[in-house]
C-alpha cells in the first residue's frame, strides 16, 4: 500500500487485518447493511464516511460483536470471529463524548479494562500511567469526568480504549460532540497516537473534512454499501460515482457533452474520469477548477459576479453565465480582492479530469 508507507513510515507494532465481506443486516424493512465489503490493512486507519443512516454504526457494531449480521463474515487477522462474543473480541472502542464512568477517576477509567482482564496491580498502574502520558493527561489522573473538558474526556476514552492493547480500535463519531477548534486538535492527536501504537483502526464519521484529514484511506458509504474506498487525494480528485463526487467536497454540476474521453463544458475541453457517461450529462467540476478574472484589459468577459464569500486564505465567488448557468469558483483571496458583485468577469475552466454523470 503505497499511501500507507508514505503517510505512516513507522509503526511500533504490527496490527491485524480486518475483513468484512458481504455483510447484510436488516431491521424490519430497513436494510442497514446491504452487502458491505471492507478490508482494513494491518495498522491502517480507515475512515468510514457517509450520511446519517447509511449504516456506519451498524458496521462498527457488527465488527465489535455488539450486533449480529444476518449474513456475511468478519475476519480479524484472518480468523473468522463471527461467533466470538463481544467481550472476547479484543476491541477498543470510543464513542461520542460522555462515555466515561462518572464515579471513577481518570486513572480508574483507564484501568477499568485492565482490571477486568485480571492484570496485576503493578502492571495496571504502569500501563495506565503510560496511556495517560500518551494522551497528555498525566496530571489529571485523579480527576473525575465532570472536572474535564469534552476534549479531555475523549482523550481519556482513547487512553482507556488503547490500554488493553486491542487488536482493533473502533471510533464512532468520537469528535462530533466537541466544538470546531477542539475537534481539529483532537483528530490530529488521535492520528498521532494511532500511528504511535500502530493499531488497525476504523474511524466512523459523517464529516468529510475529518475523514480526509485523519485517514490512510476513506471508505464512502451509501445505503448500506461501500461506494468507493481510496486515499484522500484520490477520492477527492477521482470520485468513482456521482454520490462520492457530490458527498466529498464541493462540486458544480455543469451541462456537459462527452465524446472520445473528453467533455465539453462551457466551451472548455476537460478529460473525463472512468465511470463517466457518454453523450449528454452533467460534469462535476470542483470550484478550484473554475478560474475567474476581471473583464477588461484584453480579457472580454460575459459572466457576472453574483456574490463573494471570504473564507480567509480562500474566497468563493459565485458567477452566472449569459445562458443563466450559476457556478462557484474558489480562488486565493488575494485574487478575489478586486471583485465586486455585478462585475463583468471572464471564466476559464482548468482542464482537470471530471466525472460526468447523467443529468
Ligand atoms: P449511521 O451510523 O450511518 O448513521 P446506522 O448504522 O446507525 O447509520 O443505521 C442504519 C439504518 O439502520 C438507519 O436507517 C437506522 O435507523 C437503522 N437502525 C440502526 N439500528 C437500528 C435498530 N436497533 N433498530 C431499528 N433500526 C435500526
Ligand atoms: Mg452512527
Amino acid at each position: 500500500m503505497t499511501q500507507l508507507t508514505s503517510r505512516a513510515p513507522q509503526r511500533s507494532q504490527d496490527g491485524l487485518a480486518v475483513e468484512l465481506s458481504g455483510l447484510q443486516r436488516h431491521y424490519g424493512e430497513v436494510r442497514a447493511l446491504d452487502g458491505l465489503d471492507l478490508r482494513i490493512e494491518p495498522g491502517e486507519l480507515v475512515a468510514l464516511l457517509g450520511p446519517s443512516g447509511c449504516g456506519k454504526t451498524t458496521a462498527l457494531r457488527i465488527l465489535a460483536g455488539l450486533e449480529a449480521q444476518d449474513s456475511g463474515t468478519v475476519l480479524v487477522g484472518g480468523r473468522d470471529i463471527s461467533r466470538v462474543p463481544a467481550s472476547k473480541r479484543d476491541m477498543g472502542m470510543v464513542f461520542q463524548a460522555y462515555s466515561l464512568f462518572p464515579h471513577l477517576t481518570v486513572a480508574q477509567n483507564v484501568d477499568f479494562g485492565l482490571k477486568l482482564r485480571g492484570r496485576s496491580r503493578r502492571d495496571r498502574r504502569a500501563r495506565a500511567g503510560e496511556m495517560l502520558e500518551l494522551v497528555g493527561l498525566s496530571e489529571h489522573h485523579d480527576r473525575y469526568a465532570h472536572q474535564l473538558s469534552g476534549g479531555q474526556q475523549q482523550r481519556v476514552a482513547l487512553a482507556r480504549a488503547l490500554a488493553i492493547e486491542p487488536a482493533v480500535l473502533l471510533l464512532d463519531e468520537p469528535l462530533s460532540a466537541l466544538d470546531a477548534k477542539v475537534r481539529v486538535q483532537l483528530r490530529e492527536e488521535i492520528r498521532r497516537v494511532q500511528l504511535d501504537v500502530g493499531t488497525t483502526t476504523l474511524f466512523v464519521t459523517h464529516d468529510q473534512e475529518e475523514a480526509l484529514a485523519i485517514a490512510d484511506r476513506v471508505g464512502v458509504m451509501n445505503a448500506g454499501r461501500l461506494e468507493q474506498i481510496a486515499a484522500p487525494p484520490q477520492l477527492y480528485d477521482a470520485p468513482a460515482t456521482a454520490f462520492v463526487g457530490q458527498f466529498v467536497g464541493l462540486s458544480n454540476r455543469l451541462p456537459a457533452q462527452v465524446q472520445d474521453g473528453t467533455a465539453r463544458v462551457l466551451g472548455a475541453a476537460m478529460p473525463v474520469l472512468p465511470g463517466s457517461t457518454t453523450g449528454a450529462g452533467e460534469a462535476l467540476v470542483r470550484p478550484e477548477s473554475v478560474h475567474v478574472e476581471a473583464a477588461g484589459e484584453g480579457a472580454d468577459g460575459d459572466a457576472h459576479v453574483v456574490a463573494i464569500s471570504f473564507l480567509g486564505a480562500l474566497s468563493r465567488v459565485t458567477v452566472t453565465t449569459p445562458d443563466g448557468t450559476t457556478l462557484v469558483a474558489q480562488l486565493a483571496s488575494s485574487l478575489a480582492e478586486g471583485l465586486v458583485p455585478g462585475q463583468r468577469v471572464s471564466l476559464r475552466l482548468a482542464p482537470t479530469p471530471v466525472l460526468v454523470v447523467s443529468a
